[in-house]
């Protein structure tokens, strides 16, 4: 079989960075390719790095028929949408995976986010033909990929992706956080305590089964355990938890992903090495290696 490829056009958490300082790692905000051998092309998320993918699409001179995935509806995760050329020609058609929110289904949250108060095109004017799937937590068949969502620890409703293809497995989880930092509470702490930690486990449990064993885990990293403890319940990961999870679920290679937009390049170099520095000391050696824009990731 042909390898799979994995592209990254954008990277960057919350907001795009351009400058000198994000020249390396890249500053637009997240928007990843998976290409499948002979399959049309599936897509997660849709920040500002979409833009340039539909650049390329539009050198295509056959229609072009894709799948996108949104994890959520946060900016940096939809604001390169409108910017799309590829979904402006006929022709083209584009399948949206996505959540409800609770009343508001899908194809309203894209159709408002082009709302002609913010964007002077609406999204029905875009040219190819778009479809909205929506999705919740599971196991779904999309071209033959064994697509499974799992809900994240981020507020809203956010899902994170597994794709399973001829015997490999690449799990996207951007925006995502510790479980155990959101449960406190005054009221009789032994026996909430001894509550939670079960509960933790539980949920903790579930995602590790979630990303079990892949090929290739891309894992929201935006913070130093100091800059977390100031973030609890932003819906972000320090990198300490991003490498336990990755070491829980014996994954093959990590990719840390949604990098934080105060962080500069050599910032950003610094968190790989301390990632790799704590899987060395779990005795666990995988390649590492925070996700720039523009990479390839072959498998
Ligand atoms: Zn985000």
């Amino acid at each position: 079989m042909a390898p799979i490829k994995i592209k990254f056009w954008g990277v960057r958490g919350s907001i795009p960075t351009p400058g000198p300082r994000t020249i390396r790692y890249g500053g637009n905000t997240s928007c990843v390719e998976i290409n499948f051998p002979d399959l049309p092309r599936f897509i997660i998320d849709a920040g500002s790095g979409i833009r340039e993918l539909g650049k390329e699409l539009l050198t295509i001179k056959d229609p072009v028929k894709a799948y996108i995935f949104l994890s959520h509806f946060h900016w940096d995760h939809i604001q390169g949408l409108p910017f799309f050329k590829a979904a402006f020609k006929p022709g083209n058609h584009f399948v949206i995976y996505g959540c409800d929110e609770p009343d508001v289904d899908l194809t309203k949250i894209i159709s408002m986010q082009m709302n002609p108060i913010y964007f002077p095109v609406a999204v029905e004017d875009m040219g190819a033909k778009l479809e909205f799937c929506t999705i919740n937590q599971g196991s779904y068949d999309v071209e033959g990929v064994n697509v499974q969502t799992h809900f994240m620890n981020h507020p809203g409703y956010t899902l994170g992706f597994r794709f399973n293809y001829m015997g490999k497995s690449i799990v996207y989880m951007s925006d995502n956080e510790p479980y155990l930092q959101n449960q406190q509470s005054d009221n009789d702490p032994e026996s909430l305590e001894a509550m939670f930690e079960k509960f933790v486990d539980d949920k903790e449990g579930r995602l590790v089964d979630f990303i079990s064993g892949a090929d290739l885990l891309i894992h929201d990293t935006q913070y130093f355990p100091e800059e977390y403890e100031q973030r609890i319940t932003w819906g972000h990961s320090p990198y300490t938890y991003t490498v336990d999870l990755a070491v829980k679920a014996q994954v093959k290679h990590l990719v840390l992903f949604h990098h934080d937009p105060d962080h500069d390049d050599d910032t950003v170099d610094e968190m790989a090495r301390l990632s790799r520095e704590r899987l060395t000391s779990y005795n666990y050696h995988i390649p590492c290696h925070p996700a720039r824009e523009g990479e390839v990731i072959t498998l």
